[in-house]
């Protein structure tokens, strides 16, 4: 039997990363489970995974971190011989007027969510087999711009375009690159630090009225990560419920 392919999912111990961690290994993927520090949610995801008979491997890197990036990658072409799939999902959020920012928090989004997208993408665009697959994950609050979410709102943009540049720069490689947008998901990012009231509210937003569940993204990366999602190109599929 051919090798499966192969699928690095960063942030894949948490929230949305590990619904995409299940789901790519349910599709067939071997499955590298990325996260910064909480070791026993990557481990567990591992263990839900092999327990279904699928394959994984959890590794700590800082995505941040351009070396620790690319030892991660080369630890991956070691022990997998290839890699297919780069979901670009780690991220972080501050919320804050702008007037209220403080410098810590704006480098900290910065360093992870572009930086942090930048390194993995150069990364995979010098090492992903030809047909592979590039997801990013952007917010639909890029195009809800509500207040507080400028700094955090502000790198998902850039990430939206390095979505459709990067696909343009692998021409000729059948590799897709593409951006998801969720609306508020219910996950800790999401829910930590807001009032009940206010999640209340936020779920009322889409005319679906609810908050989106980490399947529910999972569902949107797995189709673009899949064959059939294959003629989807440098875009930005927003999946909210309609929110926006
Ligand atoms: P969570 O906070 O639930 O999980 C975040 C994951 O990212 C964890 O696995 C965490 O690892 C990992 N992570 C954070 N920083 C780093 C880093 N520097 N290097 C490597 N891994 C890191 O977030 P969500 O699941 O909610 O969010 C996933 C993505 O979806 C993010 O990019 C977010 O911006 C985006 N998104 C989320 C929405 C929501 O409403 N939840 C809405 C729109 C977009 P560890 O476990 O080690 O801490």
């Amino acid at each position: 039997m051919a090798d499966p392919k192969v699928a690095l999912v960063t942030g894949g111990s948490r929230g949305i990363g590990a619904a995409i961690s299940t789901r790519l290994a349910q599709d067939g993927f071997a499955v590298i489970v990325n996260y910064a520090g909480n070791t026993a949610a990557a481990e567990s995801v591992v263990n839900d995974i092999e327990s279904t008979g699928g394959k994984a491997l959890a590794l700590q890197a800082d995505i941040a971190d351009s070396e620790a990036v690319r030892q991660m990658f080369e630890r991956i072409e070691a022990d997998f011989g290839h890699i297919d799939v780069l979901v670009n999902n780690a991220g972080i959020m501050k919320l804050a007027p702008l007037a209220q920012t403080d410098d810590s928090w704006i480098d900290k989004q910065i360093d992870t969510n572009l930086k942090g997208s930048i390194n993995t993408m150069r990364e995979a665009a010098n090492r992903l087999r030809d047909s592979g697959r590039i997801i990013n994950l952007s917010t639909s609050v890029v195009g809800l711009k509500l207040e507080t979410y400028g700094i955090y709102a502000a790198t998902k943009a850039a990430v939206e375009t390095l979505t459709a540049i990067l696909a343009k720069e692998l021409r000729g490689r059948s590799i897709t690159v593409n951006a998801v947008a969720p609306g508020p998901t219910a996950t800790s990012l999401f829910l930590d630090g807001k009032s009940d009231e206010l999640i209340e509210r936020m779920s009322k937003m889409p005319p679906l009225e609810r908050l989106a569940t980490p399947d529910d993204i999972a569902h949107v990366v797995a189709f673009l990560a899949s064959p059939e999602g294959g003629w989807v190109n440098g875009q930005t599929l927003r999946a909210n419920g309609g929110i926006v």
